[in-house]
Parts: C-alpha cells; sequence; structure tokens
C-alpha cells in the first residue's frame, strides 16, 4: 500500500537558522502499539496506509515519506528559572505539517527519533514508559476538552535505552497545531537576531493568531490563551510539572508530558515532579509561572513592539498586568459550571473557594467531590462545614435563571467521573513493560469519555489506596 501523506511544510520553508535538517534514525524492529485511527481521519489520513507496513515504517522514524521535510526546531529556554540560550528540539523530529479537515494546520513530529544538532549528551530517543504516559495524558486532555497536542501512534523500536537501567524503546508520534515555543523567540531575542523575530512573529500570528495586528496584539492573545490554558488545567486538577519557557505552547495547546499529574486528594501545594524541589510549578502557582513565561514572551517582542524601547516596555508592561483579570475570569469561567453556576455574581469566588478551603482541610478527593455534587452526594466528612457551606451554595443556585436539572447537567459537563490517575497510569505502563498492553488500551477507552456516567467505569472512579497512591513522577 502507498503511503500518500499531503505535506505542505511552511516552517521548513522560513529560513534554515530555525532549524537543523535531520532526517530521524532508523530503528532495528518497529512494531506499532496503538494507532489513534479517529485522529488520522481527522488529519486527512488513511489509518489503513498509517498501519501498513510503509506507515509503521514512517511512525517509527524507518521511512521518510515523499513530501516530508524532517527537521529538529531551534529554541531556547528558562528551566526553573535559568536561561539556556540552546535547547532545541534534541530527540524530536518534526517530519512536516498536513492541512486537516478543517483546514488547521497541523505538525506531525515523531518524538524519540534519535539524536539531532540539539541532543547535546542526550541519545534523542525515548523509553516506553514516557511515551505511553504522553499517549494516555494527552488523549485523556483532549477528551476533556483542554487544548493539547495529541498522539497519532506509538510504535517500539526494538530497541533500549539506558535510563536509570534498561529500558525498551519507543516513538511517540505527536500531532501539534505547532510546535513553537516561547523558548523559539528567546533563542532569536538573545542573539539579536530581529529580522528572524519578525519573520517567526508573522508566521505565528498567521498561523495562530490571524486577528493579531502586530506584536503587542500577538502578546495580548497568546496571554489570554495561557490565561484559559492555566484555568482549564486547575478546573481538573492537572499539574504540568515544568511549566519552562521552552514548554510553554504559543498555541496555547499544553505540551511536552513529562512528570505531569493529576491531583487526588486536593491540596494547592501539591508537586509531583521528582525535579521540581523547591515548588516552584505546585497547582496553585501555575498561573504565576504562566505569567512570568509570558513576561520574558514580552521582553522577545520588545523591538518590534515600538522602535521608542521605552514605549515598547510601557505596552508590554501594560499587556503583562492584565494578565491577572484574564487569569481571574478564565478561573471563574472555569469554576462557575464546575458549582452548577451559569450567571456571574460578585462573592462567586468566594463561594468557590469556601469549597476548595474545606477540600484542602481534609483532603478531599479533587474529582469525586466535584462530580459528587453534580449526582447530589456530599463526600466531604465535615459535616458542620460543608453543611454551612451547601447552605450558601444553595441559596447562590436560587439566583440562577434556571432551574436544578440545567444545573446539574452543567456539573455534570464540567466535572468528569474518570480522569487518568497517577496509580492507574503507572499500572497501565508498567503492565507494558511485561508485555500486557490491555490495560493501557482499556485505559485509553475509558478516558475516551469522561463525564459519561458508566457503572462499568466504576473502579476507574476509586482514588488510590495508600498503598497504591504516587506521590512522585518522573520525566
Ligand atoms: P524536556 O525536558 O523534554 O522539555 O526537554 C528539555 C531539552 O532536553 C530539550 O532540548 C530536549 O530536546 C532535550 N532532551 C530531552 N531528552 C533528551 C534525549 N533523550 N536526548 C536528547 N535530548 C533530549
Ligand atoms: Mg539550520
Ligand atoms: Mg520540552
Amino acid at each position: 500500500m502507498t503511503l500518500h501523506i499531503p505535506f505542505d511544510n511552511s516552517y521548513a520553508r522560513l529560513p534554515e537558522t530555525f532549524y537543523a535538517r535531520q532526517a530521524p534514525h532508523p530503528v532495528r524492529a518497529p512494531r506499532l502499539i496503538r494507532l489513534n485511527t479517529a485522529l488520522a481521519r481527522e488529519l486527512g489520513l488513511y489509518p489503513d496506509q498509517l498501519a501498513s507496513e510503509d506507515g509503521i515504517a514512517m511512525l517509527a522514524g524507518n521511512h521518510v515519506p515523499d513530501g516530508a521535510a524532517p527537521l529538529a526546531q531551534a529554541y531556547a529556554g528558562h528551566q526553573f528559572g535559568h536561561f539556556v540560550p540552546q535547547l532545541g528540539d534534541g530527540r524530536a523530529i518534526l517530519l512536516g505539517e498536513v492541512l486537516d479537515r478543517h483546514g488547521h494546520r497541523r505538525d506531525i513530529q515523531l518524538k524519540g527519533a534519535g539524536r539531532t544538532p540539539f541532543s547535546r549528551a542526550g541519545d534523542g530517543r525515548a523509553a516506553l514508559g514516557p511515551v505511553l504516559r504522553e499517549y494516555i495524558v494527552s488523549e485523556a486532555m483532549h477528551a476533556l476538552g483542554i487544548p493539547t497536542t495529541r498522539a497519532l501512534a506509538a510504535v517500539m523500536t526494538g530497541e533500549d535505552v539506558w535510563r536509570d537501567t534498561r529500558r525498551p524503546g519507543a516513538v511517540l508520534t505527536r500531532v501539534a497545531s505547532s510546535h513553537i515555543r516561547v523558548g523559539t523567540f528567546q533563542f532569536f531575542a538573545v542573539r539579536g537576531e530581529t529580522a528572524a523575530l519578525r519573520l517567526l512573529t508573522d508566521h505565528v500570528i498567521a498561523r495562530h493568531y490571524p486577528q493579531a495586528d502586530d506584536a503587542l496584539g500577538l502578546l495580548r492573545a497568546v496571554l489570554a490563551a495561557q490565561a484559559r490554558l492555566v484555568a482549564r488545567w486547575m478546573g481538573v486538577g492537572f499539574i504540568h510539572g515544568v511549566m519552562n519557557t521552552d514548554n510553554a505552547a504559543l498555541s496555547g495547546e499544553t505540551i511536552d508530558y513529562g512528570p505531569c499529574a493529576f491531583m487526588d486528594e486536593y491540596h494547592p501545594d501539591t508537586v509531583f515532579s521528582s525535579i521540581d524541589h523547591g515548588g516552584r510549578y505546585a497547582y496553585a502557582r501555575q498561573a504565576d509561572m504562566a505569567v512570568w513565561n509570558m513576561a520574558q514572551f514580552a521582553t522577545c517582542l520588545l523591538p518590534l513592539i515600538d522602535a521608542d524601547q521605552d514605549r515598547a516596555v510601557t505596552q508590554a508592561t501594560e499587556a503583562i498586568e492584565s494578565f491577572g483579570e484574564l487569569f481571574k475570569a478564565a478561573w471563574l469561567d472555569t469554576f462557575r459550571p464546575k458549582i452548577g453556576l451559569a450567571r456571574a455574581e460578585d462573592g462567586d469566588a468566594e463561594l468557590i473557594h469556601g469549597l476548595l478551603d474545606l477540600m484542602a482541610a481534609e483532603g478531599a478527593d479533587f474529582t469525586n467531590t466535584f462530580r459528587a455534587l453534580a449526582e447530589g452526594t456530599a463526600l466531604l466528612t465535615n459535616a458542620a462545614g460543608f453543611t454551612d457551606w451547601a447552605a450558601r451554595w444553595q441559596d447562590r443556585l436560587s439566583r440562577e435563571a434556571d432551574g436544578p436539572e440545567a444545573q446539574t447537567a452543567r456539573m455534570r459537563a464540567a466535572n468528569p467521573a474518570v480522569i487518568p490517575r497517577n496509580h492507574r497510569v503507572e499500572a497501565a505502563i508498567a503492565a507494558a513493560l511485561v508485555g500486557d498492553f490491555a490495560p493501557f488500551e482499556t485505559m485509553l477507552d475509558v478516558l475516551a469519555t469522561p463525564y459519561d456516567d458508566r457503572p462499568e467505569h466504576a473502579d476507574w472512579r476509586r482514588p488510590p489506596t495508600v498503598h497504591e497512591e504516587v506521590r512522585q513522577t518522573f520525566c
């Protein structure tokens, strides 16, 4: 079966300084683990072709199809606050772009495709565990309705990689509306390459924010997208874990699933990542970290905002200072429906925080507590505190324009029943490492309809026991 992918590679048409041309490195024995057929169709690709010998060879990096323009993108980035002038795709290779069924441009990238000029000491490869984790969590995020990169396929390479120990290698085919990051702008800004910055800015405006008129308009649009994204993460108890500027996508999609995790017990200070010692990227700090990243982005754009740099700084600062309001609005948009509200009233934030404070005080399960509100059960054991809060809540609901049925429907649509709980993700990975991919497949099925009531999913809603609980995650 001939593989035909209608590539149209706009990034590869940018100047050579934006990337290094690099073909993927072939692997010994490609084996398809999973193909996302629905996503393939959405991209206008044929699942049968992708699952053919040539298709699997492409997904493993063994075959570069006609029309592809494989490259590793250059970028810089602040990692935990420390600037690194050159990072770049060290283990990912962009095959090219396609226009999906809706006419939207999408990157097709192989993650774990071997060394590139940006690999530094790394092997350019990915281990099976992290590939499956990214597949599960990114697809779960999509089903939850949160902007994210997607997983088109996972293949085993038939080669081992060395991490803490010998691990089976794998390649993830990642799909994104682009892989352009704050760090991509930083790469050129730190080199004083204003002409390249201008080209990149025009590229991002045309690709993601055609309504933006100029660099300042782009900054405002990206700020709004980041505010919305972080609010949505918080609404499902998601902790990204590595919000470095190289992991902040300009498109407003969640990108780079490393030590990310969903909270079981709610606490605002929760951190899972083994490399996040200071709690820089804790659950409740994510908005602060997003605006910190946005300030780095704004700094890159200064030469394009105004020839008069004092004026540029004033305008950029004003934009950055609007983040607080943007985030507050996005947070309320996210949490109001979680307690059944459609209208906006003063005091809504306090009401929501009242519930969160009770949850934190007793370490209530984040997902199940909100879902219980929709199901008319209360999961909080602090009866006195909850009764008092529930009275205020009912009083507030009585001022909605619609009735209990509509309010319940809103809560069901905003409060998922199932999320990728860490202990289940770890269990699915552990099974796969001994050759049993059934839990991985089942988990993907369950997480595809997170807002549905399905009795057969009851066990997936169960929080971990003390013995099952995963307190730390690794890249
Ligand atoms: P990440 O922590 O995945 O956001 O990656 C940070 C930087 O390290 C990026 O430049 C990656 O391309 C690079 N990197 C991560 N893992 C590897 C690897 N196994 N081989 C080469 N480069 C890597
Ligand atoms: Mg180059
Ligand atoms: Mg990264």
